[in-house]
């Protein structure tokens, strides 16, 4: 039963043919069986977990029909979590225990879904491979020589592998499709705005979005309808009506018409990838879809601008982790500048470091114009590539990556690992919505199909990838473990 969707899940529960207790106890024991191998989770509550899973058989005794009552998921180990290690991935936070919820774990709480654990990422969500962590690469169930994507690697690996029926993420450059897409599942990233960043911890604050990784379009509506909504406690959080993700799922793409940027379809894109993309395109036509080529001409520059960009909010975000109130402290300081400076030499690793020293440089005086000022410009510019794009299409898509999950160590200098978010990265600087869903295998690994909509357009875009997923089972495929069938 744990292979299903949070959807059937949700309905096995209300038929009473489970409950939550089994099924957490199921999953718990499936992350006892395969999490050391995998290593997507840093932290399992098994007690909590069983306790929210009786409470949640209590609620449906009581006649709660919430949708996500009783599922069990996990969480990112970038949100907040009252009472439970917050680690995200750094050395610098490896004995934070929060004093509080992120709104997006209060809501899940809320809904009733019951937190299995918290996942591994790449130390403050900084890399596409999950080799950043302080606590040790995820393996990728489909192969464990390979990288599970990053930086929601332990989320993505986790859902793939049944260790939960769905779990949280944030994508800040492609964090949450390109891991969903190298672990064959389908992960949403919502415009930024949509979900609440409180809680969060910050890396770079105007491109942070949270949102879902599971096994269906579907769970990502159900999720979605939980996540969205304004929260006062995020200043950046908008004011605008959340419809229900789900109710617009079914809705017929006769008429649709999807535009095909050229630039993803382009140099460095892997034959296998383009030809299985192509071939699921053939499946909107049969609904009823046209298809034409369009343009984002800034596309190139947009890893140039995110990396002038992210940098630099992260090399302010980052300032507050200094040894003071919480987190690491170093041994013995000699006095504060000592205690300052160990503790972030030896708290943050090699590519948080990187990031710091880049984004302090990009916003220093005399550098501030050249490179932070002109990479907002650019971004403006790619912005306006989507808003013309998006008076002549309705959703635009093109793959995820251009490649499958690569392995373990291939990528060891950091511009060729940035150059993994080329397809992903521009929809953050946009602030648009994004889904990446399971389109193929190519080699045995999965690929991914990346549908993109304008401003707010989320419940259109989930529409789109459950269509797809109505006339395909690429979601359906599973990776073997340990001998297990597929
Ligand atoms: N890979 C990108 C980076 O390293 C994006 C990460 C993310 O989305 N959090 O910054």
């Amino acid at each position: 039963m744990i292979e299903q969707t949070a959807a059937e899940l949700s309905a096995a529960l209300s038929r009473g043919e489970v409950s939550s207790v089994e099924l957490t106890q199921a999953y718990l024991d499936r992350i006892g069986k395969y999490n050391e191998a995998l290593n997507a989770f840093i932290t399992v509550c098994e007690e909590s977990a069983l306790a929210q899973a009786r409470q949640a058989d209590d609620r449906r005794a009581r006649g709660d029909a919430s949708p996500l009552l009783g599922v069990p998921l996990a969480h990112k180990d970038i949100f907040c979590t009252e009472g439970v290690l917050t680690t995200c991935g750094s050395k610098i936070l490896n004995n934070f225990i929060s004093p509080y919820d992120a709104t997006v774990v209060e809501r899940f709480n809320g809904s009733g879904a019951v937190m299995l654990g918290k996942t591994n990422m790449d130390e403050f969500a900084m890399g596409s491979s999950n080799e950043t962590s302080f606590f040790g690469p995820v393996r990728n169930p489909w192969d464990r020589e390979r990288v599970p994507g990053g930086s929601s690697g332990g989320s993505a690996a986790a859902v793939a592998a049944d260790l939960c029926a769905m779990a949280t993420g944030t994508d800040t450059g492609g964090s949450i499709r390109q891991p969903a897409a190298f672990c064959g599942i389908t992960g949403f990233k919502p415009s930024y705005g949509r979900v609440s960043r409180w809680g969060m911890i910050a890396f770079a604050s105007s491109l942070d979005q949270a949102g879902p990784l599971c096994k269906s379009a579907e769970d990502a509506a159900l999720m979605s309808n939980v996540m969205a909504g304004l929260d006062p406690k995020d200043s950046t959080s908008i004011d605008l009506p959340v419809p229900d993700y789900t109710a617009s799922l079914g809705d017929s793409l006769e008429g649709l018409k999807i535009g095909l940027p050229r630039q993803h379809f382009a140099e460095g894109l892997s034959a296998g990838v383009e030809q299985g993309i192509r071939d699921a395109l053939a499946e909107f036509e049969k609904l009823g879809a046209t298809i034409k080529e369009i343009d984002l001409p800034n596309n190139h520059l947009s890893v140039s601008a995110y990396y002038v960009v992210a940098p630099a909010e992260a090399s302010a975000n980052l300032s507050r982790f200094d040894g003071v109130r919480y987190g690491y402290r170093c041994e013995d300081p000699v006095d504060l500048e000592d205690m300052y400076k160990r503790t972030r030499s030896e708290g943050f690793g090699e590519e948080v470091k990187r990031r710091i020293l880049v984004g302090t440089y990009a916003l220093s005086a005399g550098y501030y114009d050249a490179y932070y000022r002109k990479a907002q410009k650019i971004r403006r510019l790619i912005k306006q590539d989507f808003v013309e794009a998006f008076s002549e299409v309705d959703v635009v898509i093109g793959p995820t990556s251009p490649h499958t999950a690569f392995t373990l160590g291939a990528k060891s200098d950091p511009v060729t690992m940035y150059l993994e978010d080329i397809y992903t990265i521009a929809v953050n600087l946009a602030g648009l919505p994004g889904i990446s869903i399971p389109a193929g295998l190519v080699g045995g690994l999965p690929i991914g199909m990346h549908i993109v909509g304008s401003d707010f357009a989320e419940a259109k875009v989930l529409n789109v990838a459950h269509q797809f997923q109505q006339q395909t089972d690429w979601h359906r495929r599973k990776p073997a473990l340990n001998g297990e069938e597929a």
